[in-house]
C-alpha cells in the first residue's frame, strides 16, 4: 500500500484502530460477543422514539439536551451543569482524553489490560500513555496508581473492569483521588449497575472524579448511542468547549427522547439487571462445573478460562455451531474466552454445546 502513504499523513499511517466486536449481518447467530443487553430496551423508550419520529425531524435537535441533562442529573442527583451527553459512551471518552489529558511530558496511567479504545484514543490524540499491570489475580492495584511518583496527566480504568468483569472497592477508588488532587481521575461505569458500586456518590468530596455511563449496556439501547460523563461543573465545561470547538453534533431527536423515557423508566431497568445479575451468577456455576476458571464479574459478561483448552479453537468452534463469543489475542489474557449473559434460555445453548465441544475433544 506504498501509494496511500502519499495520500496519509504519518499521524493517520501510525493509527491502529480499535477493532470492534463482530456484528453480524446474517441472521440466526446467538450474539454473546458485545455485551448487549438481553432483553428489549423500555416500551416506554420505544413509545418515546415513535413519537418524536414525525414532523419535528425537519427540525434540528436541542444542541444542549436539556431534558436528557436534567433526566440524567436527576438520576443521580447531581447539577444538570455536572452532565456532558454524547453519542454512546465511546465518544464521550473521546472528548475526554481529548480535552483532560493532552498534557505533554506527563503519562496517562491505566491497567495494561482494559478497554482497549483507551490505547486507541491515546494514539488518534497522541498522548503518552503508562500501562499499569493488573495484580495476579487480574484485579486493578489501587497502591500502583496512589504510590506513582510525579504527577500524571490523568488515570482511567474502567469499573467493573473490561473484560475481566471485576469490581474494585470504593476504598480503593479513593486511595487513588486522594493521591491525585487535580489530576482528573475517570471511571468508566459502563457495567456498573449488573451489581457493582457506583463511585459517583464520591463525586461531591473528589473534584477530579470523572464517572462515565452508558445507555447501551444496563438500558438495553446499544443502538441509540446515549453516553454521558458526570464530573465537577469546571470539568464539564471543559468538555463541553472541546465539543463545541469541534462542533461535534448534539443526539439526534430520536436519541434524546429514548434516553430520557428509558432513565425515567426505572422499574424496567431494574427488572432487567436483575435477571442479568441472576443468569450471570447461574452461567458462572454452569461453567466453573464444566472445569472453566470464571473470573469474579460484576458485569453482565463472563470471563473465563478452560486449563488445556485453546481459546481461540474454542471461540471458532462455537462460531461453527452460531454462537458468537469474544477472544482477545492480548497477552495473558489470549486463555479467556468473554461471554456476555444472555437470557437463561440464551445460557443454557451456549453449555449445552460447550460441553458438547468439551467432550468431542
Ligand atoms: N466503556 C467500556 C468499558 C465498554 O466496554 C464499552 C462498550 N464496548 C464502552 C465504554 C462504550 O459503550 P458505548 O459507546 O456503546 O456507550
Amino acid at each position: 500500500m506504498a501509494g496511500q502513504s502519499n495520500y496519509w499523513s504519518d499521524h493517520v499511517a501510525d493509527l491502529a484502530p480499535y477493532t470492534p466486536g463482530e456484528q453480524p449481518r446474517v441472521d440466526g447467530l446467538l450474539k454473546l460477543n458485545t455485551n448487549e443487553h438481553p432483553y428489549a430496551p423500555s416500551p416506554r423508550a420505544l413509545e418515546a422514539i415513535r413519537a418524536a419520529a414525525g414532523d419535528g425531524l425537519r427540525l434540528y435537535p436541542d444542541y444542549d439536551s436539556v431534558a436528557l441533562r436534567q433526566a440524567v442529573a436527576a438520576l443521580h442527583g447531581v447539577d444538570p451543569a455536572q452532565v456532558f451527553p454524547g453519542n454512546g459512551s465511546d465518544e464521550v471518552l473521546a472528548h475526554i482524553f481529548d480535552g483532560l489529558f493532552r498534557k505533554a511530558g506527563r503519562p496517562l496511567l491505566m491497567p495494561d489490560i482494559s478497554y482497549s479504545f483507551y490505547k486507541t484514543y491515546c494514539r488518534l490524540y497522541r498522548i503518552e500513555c503508562e500501562l499499569i499491570p493488573l495484580a495476579e489475580d487480574f484485579s486493578v492495584r489501587a497502591s500502583d496508581y496512589a504510590s506513582h511518583g510525579g504527577q500524571p496527566a490523568g488515570i482511567v480504568f474502567a469499573n467493573p473492569n473490561a473484560p475481566t468483569g471485576m469490581e474494585m472497592t470504593q476504598a480503593d477508588i479513593e486511595l487513588i483521588l486522594r493521591a491525585h488532587p487535580g489530576v482528573p481521575v475517570v471511571v468508566d461505569e459502563a457495567y456498573v449497575d449488573f451489581g457493582a458500586r457506583s463511585a459517583v456518590p464520591l463525586m461531591a468530596r473528589y473534584p477530579n472524579l470523572v464517572v462515565v455511563h452508558t445507555l447501551s449496556k444496563s438500558r438495553a439501547l446499544a443502538g441509540l448511542r446515549v453516553g454521558y460523563a458526570l464530573g465537577s461543573v469546571e470539568l464539564v465545561e471543559g468538555l463541553r468547549r472541546i465539543k463545541d470547538s469541534f462542533n461535534s453534533y448534539p443526539l439526534d431527536r430520536l436519541a434524546q427522547a429514548g434516553a430520557v423515557a428509558a432513565i425515567e423508566d426505572r422499574e424496567h431497568f431494574e427488572q432487567g439487571c436483575r435477571a442479568v445479575i441472576q443468569a450471570r451468577e447461574e452461567l458462572s456455576l454452569s461453567l466453573a462445573a464444566m472445569g472453566f476458571e470464571v473470573l469474579p464479574s460484576r458485569a453482565n459478561f463472563v470471563f473465563a478460562r478452560h486449563p488445556g483448552r485453546d481459546a481461540a479453537q474454542l471461540a471458532a468452534a462455537l462460531r461453527e455451531q452460531r454462537i458468537l463469543v469474544r477472544h482477545f489475542k492480548t497477552p495473558r489474557i489470549e486463555q479467556f474466552l468473554r461471554i456476555s449473559v444472555g437470557t437463561p434460555e440464551d445460557c443454557e445453548r451456549l453449555c449445552s454445546v460447550l460441553a458438547g465441544i468439551l467432550t468431542a475433544g
